[in-house]
């Protein structure tokens, strides 16, 4: 623990935590070390993690990236952090994200941008580490810590994984508790870990996941031994590779990248095949209805009254404006008023009505495809990590990077993605498998063969 303290203390110009525990981490560590001298060591027992900052943590400031939680010091522990805890884990700190998960490149946070640990040969501009979980991914690039959470609405932990060059998993929808985790959309929030290996990965999965009665959409489901289907054998796994996920714009390195991800898994035994996901071209606007819709209603309850910051009006309605429009960023208020304007009267059925319509089709693609394959290989993303400040005076370039993460959320099945090799610039490329639902060990499995 006083290792990783102090990297995260060498290292705060990349700007990856919020909010700095290290008391707490060493209070952790002694109470690790003497469960340890009694024999009770957990499957987490001392390992010191990097939470973002969107999981409350009790007694611990959790801001959601936002000015709006400005104050907000939560009475309660996540489930998801609680059942780290519980295993051993050690809080290193609170990591940076975009404001209520709210975009890809972590620029959108209250509290500044993270740097990217990567940069590209001869050129020291920053990068993003890619979001919204930018902070937790670069934390974990960096070696700030072992592994971090992260929180996945439509690839906020498969995409600045890809970014950051280590290992990022969504698990199925319902896997993780959402209790205590501050919500963005809630029927696509899904908790999964950062880590540089993929065992790694699943040992965190192990101790975060859970049937959770506080959640009503927690699986009831047991947690299987994810870290024993690591690096089992893939000889004979069927491999859908989507034709539809060949998408305009996709720089050939990524291509070439994809093709060498097909020849790891034959040459270790697995069978590609040729499947197709047909509604692929219209996940990204369905989930750019969805998700602000979701996220108006979840964000209605910033209302200065009954958490964090208040500005004062002359009335009640104009407290609440001041509150909100000094509150919430300029990300968050477009998908609040984009979210509104799907679900009013009016324009329900046109839109919001119509994406739900859209967005079982997507299910059903999938569905259809795993009658013929055990797991789909496809990019993460379309591109690598982008300098700061790029795509940022167009939202659309921005939600386009989420092209290749967004379909699985839709369909709430779980996505790793693996650290795959580097572009020509000398930055990190990801490669992402898509499991059946709650069959993380198959995709574990495949992820393990291209390590
Ligand atoms: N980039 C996507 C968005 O902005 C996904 C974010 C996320 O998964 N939390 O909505």
């Amino acid at each position: 623990a006083e290792a990783f303290i102090g990297r995260m203390e060498t290292h705060r110009r990349l700007n990856a935590f919020i909010t700095e525990t290290p008391e707490r981490a060493v209070e952790m560590a002694r109470a690790s070390d003497a469960r340890r001298a009694k024999g009770e060591a957990g499957v987490l027992e001392g390992v010191p993690l990097a939470i973002k900052d969107l999981f409350c943590t009790e007694g611990v400031r959790t801001t959601a990236g936002s000015h709006i939680l400005d104050g907000f010091t939560p009475a309660y522990e996540s489930t998801v952090t609680a059942n780290l805890w519980k295993a051993g884990a050690v809080m290193l700190g609170k990591t940076n994200l975009d404001e209520f998960a709210m975009g890809s490149s972590n620029m959108t946070s209250y509290f500044g941008g993270v740097e990217n640990p990567w940069k590209r040969r001869g050129d020291n501009r920053k990068l993003v580490p890619g979001g919204s979980s930018g902070g937790s991914a670069a934390a974990v690039a960096a070696l700030l810590a072992p592994g971090a959470t992260g929180t996945d609405t439509g690839g906020s932990i498969r995409q600045p994984a890809s970014f950051c060059g280590i290992v990022g998993l969504k698990p199925t929808y319902g896997r993780c508790s959402r209790w205590g985790t501050v919500a963005f959309a809630s029927s696509l929030d899904q908790a999964g870990p950062f880590a540089r290996t993929v065992k790694d990965a699943a040992l965190l999965l192990q101790a975060m996941a859970g049937h959770d009665p506080k959640d009503s959409t927690s699986a009831p489901l047991p947690v299987p031994d994810f870290a024993a289907a690591c690096g089992g054998d893939v000889r004979g796994l069927k491999v859908g590779i989507p034709r539809e996920y060949r998408v305009e714009g996709m720089s050939a390195e990524i291509d070439a990248l994809w093709q060498t991800g097909i020849e790891m898994l034959k040459a270790a035994g697995a069978v590609p095949i040729d499947v197709s996901l047909p509604h692929t071209k219209h996940a990204l606007a369905t989930y750019y209805i969805i998700a602000p819709a979701e996220c108006s209603s979840n964000l209605a309850r910033y209302d200065g009254v009954r958490f964090g910051l208040r500005v004062p009006g002359k009335d009640l309605a104009e407290m609440y404006d001041n509150t909100r429009a000094a509150g919430f960023g300029a990300e968050v208020r477009r998908r609040v008023l984009i979210g509104t304007y799907v679900l009013s009267a009016g324009y329900y059925d046109a839109y919001y009505k119509k994406a739900q319509q859209v967005r079982a089709l997507i299910a059903r693609d999938f569905k259809q495809a795993f009658a013929q394959c055990d797991v789909i290989l496809t990019p993460t993303a379309p591109t690598a990590a982008f300098a700061a400040g790029d795509k940022m005076d167009d939202p659309v370039t921005m939600y386009l990077n989420d092209v290749f993460t967004v379909p699985t959320s839709m369909a709430g099945l779980p996505g790793i993605s693996v650290p795959a090799g580097l572009d020509g610039d000398g930055l990190p490329l990801g490669l992402q498998l898509i499991g059946r639902a709650f069959d993380e060990e198959t995709m574990l499995r495949a992820a393990s063969a291209l390590e």
